[in-house]
């Protein structure tokens, strides 16, 4: 049998996602004719960005980040000197919530195996939780439950953790959202950025 690659194995993922009947958002996206957005980027970075769910921009390309807090990142990443596409993106959730409300705890305990899958896949050195959703996923995965804190004292901060193939950090950061209800935010989001610098090269 021919050996898999990392593309196979993430198309796999695609494959299933596109027939997940069993997703409370699967109808929606199926009457939208919504994407679900797998992720984009470096199979081989050592950087995985993990935001909370796809919105109407993302859902509709099947790109993740593509729309206004997208913008927010990209300028993050600009601040850091670290290319797009030098870098993993995905979310935990795979398909868009209606109305942009907060993913349930079904859908993430749905959608989080994919995560879990792709994070074997890349293998990367540092996981960048977006947001409270992401950093609750994450953490708990990772047995960092306890250190668990609301992301306003934890954003900015990183915490070593065990992954099967080595050790990781995991990054906790505000939502780059913040920075699109409200601008002002945006300096203390470029502040927060500069912990990726030392995992650039
Ligand atoms: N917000 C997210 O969490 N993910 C996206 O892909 C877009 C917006």
């Amino acid at each position: 049998m021919p050996t898999m690659t990392k593309t196979d194995d993430m198309r796999a993922i695609r494959d299933e996602l596109l027939v997940l009947k069993e997703s409370p958002i699967y109808e929606y996206r199926t009457a939208n004719k919504f994407f679900p957005v797998v992720g984009e980027g470096s199979h081989d970075s050592k950087i995985m960005f993990v935001g909370e769910a796809p919105g109407r921009n993302e859902a509709k390309t099947g790109k993740p980040f593509c729309g206004a807090a997208g913008k927010v990142l990209d300028a993050l990443l600009v601040h850091v000197g670290i290319p797009r596409d030098s870098i993993y993106i995905t979310n935990i959730v795979k398909d868009r919530p209606p109305e942009n409300r907060d993913p349930t705890p079904k859908e993430i305990e749905i959608y989080g195996p994919f995560l879990d899958r792709q994070i074997e896949i890349i293998k990367p050195r540092v996981i960048v939780a977006l947001g409270r959703y992401a950093m609750g996923y994450v953490m708990e995965k990772f047995d960092l439950g306890l250190e668990l804190e609301p992301i306003g004292k934890a954003h900015g901060k990183a915490y070593p953790a065990k992954a099967s193939y080595g050790n990781i950090d995991i990054v906790t950061l505000y939502h780059p959202c913040v920075a699109v209800y409200n601008p002002n935010n945006l300096p203390n989001l470029k502040k927060d950025m500069e912990i990726l610098k030392k995992y650039r090269d």
